[in-house]
């Protein structure tokens, strides 16, 4: 039997290619051209997504969502990554916000669901990114409040959303068992963003954010003192995952692209993909390919089971990540000059691409999960 994915995300993935093809493809010369598009439109777009069946999609169906699970983010994400722009389905609150008290759970959970506002996460500081638990900015109980000092660093889209998920030590001396998580109102006075981080993936910047004195009440805090670390870590496994699935849609447009080129044009009167020196590398990345795509599947589907796929997410993201550089590289050489234009979606993903291997975790750092898993090391 061929290897399929169920009927009810294929239907989803069916309507992930009609918006890509009807809503985002229209919009594709614009965003290379410009390196994005209007960043009002996004959220219009994620609107006309939803009014499609797309939304929520990895929320439990108690919560309103579609409870589809990791096998079905990661298939539609595929699909959707088969455009430059990176779209991102609308209404999944990060992982970490299910740890809400009931309190809570209307103005920061519910109201993401029903998209009516969003959040950052701020986790890395200037001198604290691989080294997690090494968290500097300190947040200080004083009566009913805490007081939140420091600086966070590449935090994407905190000028953007309306609240922010921070981390901060409330006992330094215990590390990664002393960080407590935090949903900080934006414009919460002593909360300042304090530069803008152009990067060279043209629709991400990131921010610089400073907490001079920040003061919050302690009913903002997120869960137990101490755990937001071990809480953080589940949200991280899942969004490895999705990660990873990012790769499969980048790596399969660029291949199909690059072969389409590779057919239509000829040198010395021969087409360009009859020349192994071409073809050979185009065999290698539809090999790859399948086998990230095989892995992420995989992974996805024992998750959905409630199996343990932390080591089983490095890899895939591991993989996924090296794999999708390979690809794009490969696949920019194809084209030759044109490879090398803005108004080539390949150029677009082959520096877009070099974020995932950095962010949400280090190639260097996956390696080493994935060996002391090997190993037994704890
Ligand atoms: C565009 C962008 C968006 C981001 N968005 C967010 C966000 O929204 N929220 C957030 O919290 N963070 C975000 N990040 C931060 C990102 O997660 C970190 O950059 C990443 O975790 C790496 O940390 P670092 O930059 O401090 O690198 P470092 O930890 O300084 O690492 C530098 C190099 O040393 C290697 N290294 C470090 N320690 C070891 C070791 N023990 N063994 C072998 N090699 C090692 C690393 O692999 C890396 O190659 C973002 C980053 C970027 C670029």
């Amino acid at each position: 039997m061929d290897f399929e994915l169920p009927s009810e995300v294929q239907s989803l993935v069916k309507i992930a290619r009609e918006f890509r093809e009807e809503r985002l493809a229209p919009l594709e010369e614009e965003f290379l051209r410009e390196g994005n598009v209007e960043w009002a439109l996004r959220p219009k777009l994620q609107e006309e997504a939803r009014e499609r069946g797309l939304w929520a999609i990895e929320v439990p169906a108690e919560h309103g969502g579609m409870g589809l699970g990791q096998l079905a983010v990661c298939a539609v994400h595929e699909e959707l990554n088969r455009h430059p722009m990176m779209f991102e389905v609308g209404g999944s609150p990060e992982p970490v916000l299910y740890n809400a008290s009931p309190e809570q759970w209307d103005p920061y959970v519910r109201a993401v669901i029903d998209g009516e506002r969003r959040s950052a996460y701020a986790f890395t500081e200037p001198g604290t990114g691989s080294d997690l638990g090494a968290v500097e900015t300190t947040a200080v109980r004083d009566g009913d409040d805490y007081v939140i000092n420091g600086r966070k660093m590449f935090i994407g889209l905190a000028e953007r959303v309306e609240f922010l998920i921070l981390f901060a030590s409330t006992d330094p001396s215990k590390g990664s068992r002393g960080v407590t998580a935090f949903l900080i109102e934006s414009g919460t006075p002593g909360y300042n963003i304090a530069r803008l981080l152009p990067t060279m993936g043209d629709a991400w910047v990131p921010t610089e954010l400073e907490f001079d004195n920040c003061r919050v009440p302690a009913t903002q805090r997120l869960g137990e003192e101490g755990k937001a670390f071990s809480l953080a870590d589940e949200q991280l496994v899942h969004g490895r995952l999705k990660i990873a699935s990012y790769q499969l849609g980048i790596a399969q447009r660029c291949l199909d692209d690059a072969v389409a080129w590779a057919k239509e044009r000829t040198t010395w009167g021969e087409p360009i993909g009859s020349r192994q020196g071409l073809s050979f590398p185009l065999a290698d990345c539809a090999v790859e390919l399948d086998v990230a795509r095989l892995l992420v599947y995989k992974t996805a589907w024992r998750a959905d089971r409630g199996e343990d796929i932390r080591t089983d997410a490095f890899k895939s993201k591991l993989y996924a990540t090296e794999m999708a550089q390979r690809v794009t590289d490969r696949c920019l050489q194809v084209f030759g000059g044109r490879g090398y234009l803005k108004e080539n979606a390949v150029q677009s993903y082959f520096r877009q691409v070099r974020l995932w291997r950095i962010g949400h975790g280090t190639a260097e750092i996956h390696r080493w999960m994935i060996a002391r898993d090997l190993l037994g090391i704890s």
